[in-house]
């Protein structure tokens, strides 16, 4: 017997667990398919972002980031600490207990909400159907109104460095290393490779990035990347930009290395590594998610054809995440999650596109929302900037850790904030506070207007507002009007 539901939802990460809970929330009879085994064969809730990116890469970095401050910064504090070593199978352990704890939790979410959590891999047969295989090879078939895919996206593989999952691997065979690389590669200074190479640079690894680009994290705004790169190399990291694999050899017998070939403006070059992380981005993932008979449309990239309200061009079937256009963020998914359930339940909910956070989860961390100067250079639009290094801002002072700054841009004529920009510790959740003022269409003048406390962080970003017109306090001010 055929299944009936108002709504099935085609994986579970976040873009879909966060779309079937808020489903299930408007009274809607809702399912959710995933297929994801872990490593111990059980279904487990989250997707890429829980199983193996977002929550286990943070893990590893805030555990390698207190591996440094203990053997490198403590002493500025007065603590002396004898001998600091680390235990990598620990961390890597704890890493995966985190993992457990937030999967179940995804799976306690849905039986408090009434989803029908399904395991399997769902097949889309028709406008209104989804078969599902469970893992015997048992088939059932489900009927909906509604359809939500949600299925995500892969690491990118490219033939120059095949994946052998011992010494070449992805990234998430970098969040399962048992012990630290003396030698590690990565190619690709995006933000995968930025993340996951700072966390073994900081356990001990000699860490080199090869990046085709000759610029440096080109979306970016080019102060705070310029800023990013030196500190980062300050760091350990050797970021060789200009840098095209184009081939690589493993030495025969065990303990193997990789022989990675590239060329750079002073032609071909070739470096030795004991592990090399493939970091060139990722793919959308549709394999045999689609029966032909149903015609969903792709684009020339392999992502599914969406409108603005993330409906694909048959009706009733939606899209959401990463299988989508757009950035390849857990929270831009989530938020269409919500906005495709809202619209099931006729509401009349729109994602602003225009205010999508992206965060570089280094230390010290990079984040910016909206417009950067180059954009607006490029547009034509008039602006002021205002700037503040943390090394004036008296909390990062306290706590010795005093990278980076703020910049914030408003609109010349009305003063409306257009940008935010920054690289320092914390920089995801102070940028937070810009994100919701733009989403007020706050300008300048109301983020200088509005008290803050001190000593904080956020302080920056306050003088960083006055000093976008000309009246920041602790610092000497310099008008910027283009
Ligand atoms: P996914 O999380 O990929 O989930 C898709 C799910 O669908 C999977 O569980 C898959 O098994 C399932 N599925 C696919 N096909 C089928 C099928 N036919 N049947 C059943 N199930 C199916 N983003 C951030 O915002 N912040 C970060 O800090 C961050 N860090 C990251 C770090 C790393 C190392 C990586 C790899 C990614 C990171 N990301 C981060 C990106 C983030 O993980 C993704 O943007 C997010 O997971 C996308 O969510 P999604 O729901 O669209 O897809
Ligand atoms: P992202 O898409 O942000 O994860 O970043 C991936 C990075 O990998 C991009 O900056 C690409 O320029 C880089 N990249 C892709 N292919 C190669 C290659 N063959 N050699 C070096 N870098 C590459």
């Amino acid at each position: 017997m055929t299944k009936q539901y108002d709504v099935v939802v085609i994986g579970s990460g976040p873009a879909g667990y966060v779309a079937a809970i808020r489903c299930a929330q408007l009274g809607l009879r809702t399912a959710c398919i995933e297929k994801w085994l872990n490593k111990d064969n059980k279904t487990v809730y989250g997707g890429t972002c829980l199983n193996v990116g977002c929550i286990p890469s943070k893990a590893l970095l805030d555990s390698s980031h207190k591996y440094v401050e203990a053997q490198q910064h403590l002493d500025a504090h007065g603590i002396k600490v004898n001998e600091v070593a680390i235990d990598v199978p620990a961390m890597v352990g704890r890493k995966d207990k985190i993992v457990t704890q937030l999967t179940a939790g995804v799976k306690g979410l849905f039986t408090a909400n009434k989803v029908d959590g399904i395991a399997g891999t769902a097949k889309l047969i028709a406008k209104d159907r989804v078969l599902v295989t469970d893992h015997e090879g048992n088939e059932a078939a489900l009927a909906a109104k509604h359809i939500i895919i949600a299925s995500g996206s892969v690491p990118i593989d490219i033939p120059q460095t095949p994946i052998d999952h011992e010494t070449i691997v992805d990234s998430t065979g970098a969040l399962e290393f048992q012990e630290v690389p003396k030698r590690l590669g990565v190619i690709g200074a995006g933000v995968i490779g930025l993340e996951l190479g700072s966390v073994w640079s900081r356990m001990g690894a000699e860490v080199t990035v090869l990046e085709a680009l000759d610029d440096f994290l080109p979306a970016v705004d080019r102060q705070i990347a310029r800023e990013g790169l030196k500190i980062f190399g300050r760091q350990g990291l050797t970021i060789k930009l200009g840098a095209r694999v184009t081939g690589s050899k493993l030495s025969k017998g065990r303990n193997k290395t990789v022989t990675v070939e590239y060329t750079d403006t002073d032609g071909k070059q070739k470096i030795q590594f004991d592990k090399l992380i493939v970091a060139v981005g990722r793919r959308p993932y549709t394999a045999a998610l689609l029966d032909d008979s149903v015609a969903v449309e792709l684009d020339e990239r392999g992502y599914i054809l969406v409108d603005e309200q993330c409906a694909t061009n048959v009706p009733g079937v939606y899209a959401v995440g990463d299988v989508v256009r757009g950035p390849m963020l857990a929270h831009k998914g989530m938020e269409e999650g919500v906005m495709v359930a809202e619209r099931i339940a006729d509401k009349k909910t729109q994602v602003n596109y225009d205010l999508v956070p992206t965060v570089i989860y280094t230390h010290p961390e990079i984040a910016w929302v909206g417009k950067n100067e180059a954009e607006l250079e490029e547009a034509g639009t008039e602006y002021n900037v205002g700037s503040f290094p943390f090394a004036a801002n008296g909390r990062a002072l306290a706590a010795n850790d005093a990278d980076g700054l703020v910049k914030l841009i408003a609109d010349a004529r009305t003063d409306r904030i257009l940008g935010c920009h920054l690289i320092g510790a914390s920089a995801a959740d102070l940028l937070q506070q810009i994100v919701i003022a733009m989403e007020f269409s706050a300008s300048a003048e109301d983020i200088g207007l509005t008290m803050f406390s001190h000593p904080a962080l956020s302080e920056a970003i306050h003088e960083a507002a006055l000093a976008a017109n000309g009246h920041a306090i602790h610092i000497g001010n310099r008008k910027r009007r283009k």
